[in-house]
């Protein structure tokens, strides 16, 4: 499936993609600076412990990822274009500017402080996020590498923390997996086949699944029990679009309208 194809046929997500496009041409072209990968063996303990690696003390300094967010951020509000992304980005740009050690203050933002309270935190989060998973690309990539799967099957990212945005049926049976995918730095980890992944409630009998039609790959998994949902691509191979999040924005309408509870974090609540 190709992102052409798609939007033909959810004319609905033009506007976000547009968006998204625009973010990630601006994103594109910021100096991507060298992250250290961290010394696995400091990392160990933390990890059997829970600790996610970015809240980890033997971690990877996200200082030059906030970087890289207040150049995207400069360079989306330095534009001339009009419109809401433009002024959001031109208040937020002015706000932090006054802002001292910007780039650690968005950086601690990310990791869940709450004492920098911009205008558009939810912009902020977005285009801070956009940059800082570039940069810390290669991490997660030697990361993926190093993590054994089995001793983590946490429901939140062992990378940033973050719920998960999304998730993934991979494999054919008897080895079938699901993995978990994090909307904010990009990892994907394994979880149970069966299990809610926000109340952690293990049964089988609490999960049921929204089949949307025309949608041979995306379907909506929720809890019975706690009524939160999780959009999941049973697929392979168009993992960048399907796992994008805001290209199945409709079945997040679709979960609300039938009273369900979106838990996983998002980007897009701009
Ligand atoms: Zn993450
Ligand atoms: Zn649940």
């Amino acid at each position: 499936m190709t992102l052409d194809l798609w939007l033909k046929a959810h004319s609905y997500l033009r506007p976000l993609a547009d968006l998204s496009a625009q973010v990630d041409r601006a994103a594109a072209g910021i100096d991507v600076p060298e992250a250290r990968i961290p010394d696995w063996e400091d990392y160990r303990e933390d990890f059997f412990a829970g600790v996610p690696l970015l809240s980890s003390t033997a971690a990877v300094d996200l200082e030059p990822g906030g970087r890289m967010a207040e150049a995207l951020l400069e360079r989306l509000a330095s534009g001339t274009s009009s419109g809401r992304l433009a002024a959001e980005t031109r208040a937020l740009d002015t706000e932090l500017r006054r802002v001292p050690q910007v780039s650690r203050r968005i950086a601690d933002f990310l990791l869940g402080d709450e004492t920098l309270r911009p205008p558009f935190p939810g912009l902020l989060r977005y285009l801070a996020w956009t940059a800082t998973a570039r940069f810390l690309r290669p991490v997660v990539k030697a990361f993926d590498g190093w993590r054994d799967e089995e001793r983590w099957r946490r429901r939140y990212c062992p990378t940033c923390g973050s719920l998960p945005a999304m998730a993934q049926l991979v494999g054919t049976d008897p080895g079938r997996l699901r993995l978990l995918s994090c909307g904010c730095c990009g990892t994907r980890w394994q979880f149970r086949r069966i299990g809610c992944p926000f109340c952690e409630r293990a049964d089988a009998h609490h999960l049921s699944a929204i089949v949307i039609e025309g949608e041979k790959y995306l379907r909506i998994d929720y809890c019975q029990s706690c009524r939160a949902y999780l959009k999941t691509y049973n697929g392979e191979g168009s993992e960048p679009l399907y796992l994008a999040d805001w290209t199945s924005l409709h079945l997040d309408i679709i979960a609300r309208d039938r009273g369900l509870k979106r838990l996983a974090t998002s980007l897009y609540e701009l």
